[in-house]
């Protein structure tokens, strides 16, 4: 199973890294335009494959070698510097979105594509219009990490098993993700009823989660420069699902118009069941008014972004 990672900075080499040591494949190349930067990051992966498990991890600076893996992972462009937003990277990574994907189209037309250079719902959509692929193929990381991220903290204050929790974070991966609280779950009991038998405000721990979550990444880059561990897992869970068709439910960025009356090909984050043919069914999750505003105003917000391409 190849796997082929474009880009080699703090985000690709971190994603290379972690489908090794969680054996998602056995083939994985690195490819970025500074072929020394893929060497370095591929040779350094590569030196613990004794200690983990049979795999190959190469380096190249040519999309050719490229050719015949099923998933490739799409994380070149500029990044969020300190108090910068995600959509202000939009012009620059558009262009560079746009021309690999002119190339991927060459040497790897089956492929499916997943898009997590930021902002990576417009980036999503922008590869979708630039590709001849069908749109099913090409996924954007949306809002994995987000989830996984309100899922910590909620774990964490309520004493729980974080994997007993059951809420999503939609929309945009960015500034108007919101957080579907009106099905949001503990195990089968509504959220609301389990913090309130408990004794908590819902109302105050709504509030401190949502803004944990969205400040998360600005919180990280102020400190270290750069995320890489959590998109990483993210990435290797999303093309784990892929390859072995296990039909998760991930909260990834496609396009959602057909559900929610929004503008024609408009791409936006919303939990999806992934596969090996990619996206294989939307959810229709039932917002209540206030969410609906949200959606209405994350859609209208990335839709104005996509069209200041043009
Ligand atoms: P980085 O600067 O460390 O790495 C980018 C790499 O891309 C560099 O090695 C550079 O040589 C290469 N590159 C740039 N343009 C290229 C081109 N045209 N062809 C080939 N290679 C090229 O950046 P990073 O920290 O790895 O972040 C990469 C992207 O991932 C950013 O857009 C960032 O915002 C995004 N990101 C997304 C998420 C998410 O949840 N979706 C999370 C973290 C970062």
């Amino acid at each position: 199973m190849k796997v082929s990672v474009i880009g080699a900075g703090n985000v690709g080499s971190a994603i290379a890294n972690t489908m090794m040591l969680m054996q998602v494949c056995n083939n994985i190349i690195v490819y970025d335009k500074n072929l020394e930067v893929a060497q370095g990051q591929a040779w350094d992966i590569s030196d613990a494959i004794p200690l983990i498990g049979e795999c190959q991890v190469t380096a190249t600076n040519d999309y050719k070698d490229l050719a015949d893996s099923e998933i490739v992972v799409v994380t070149i462009g500029a990044k969020q510097k300190e108090g910068q937003t995600r959509l202000e990277l939009l012009g620059e990574n558009a262009k560079i979105i746009e021309k690999t994907m002119k190339e991927l189209d060459t040497y790897l037309p089956k492929a499916i594509v997943i898009i997590v250079s930021n902002p990576v719902d417009v980036l999503t959509r922008v590869a979708i219009e630039s590709s001849k692929r069908e749109p099913n193929k090409i996924i954007g990381s949306g809002t994995i990490l987000d989830t996984a991220r309100i899922r910590n903290f909620l774990g964490s204050a309520l004493g729980i098993n974080r994997k007993n929790l059951h809420v999503y974070i939609v929309g945009e991966h960015g500034d108007n993700e919101f957080v579907v609280w009106s099905n949001a779950y503990v195990s089968s009991i509504k959220l609301e009823s389990y913090v309130k038998n408990v004794g908590m405000d819902f109302e105050k721990l709504k509030e401190e989660a949502q803004n944990v979550t969205k400040k998360r990444a600005y919180e990280i880059i102020n400190r270290k420069g750069y995320t890489s561990f959590g998109i990483a897992v993210s990435i290797a869970k999303l093309v784990k699902n892929i390859l072995r068709d296990e039909k998760k439910i991930l909260p990834i960025s496609s396009i959602v118009d057909e559900f929610y009356a929004l503008p024609k090909g408009l791409t936006l984050s919303m939990p999806c069941v992934i596969g090996k043919n990619g996206v294989e069914r939307r959810l229709l999750l039932d917002f209540d008014k206030e969410e609906r505003q949200k959606l209405t105003k994350a859609a209208q917000t990335l839709n104005a972004a996509f069209e200041s391409l043009r």
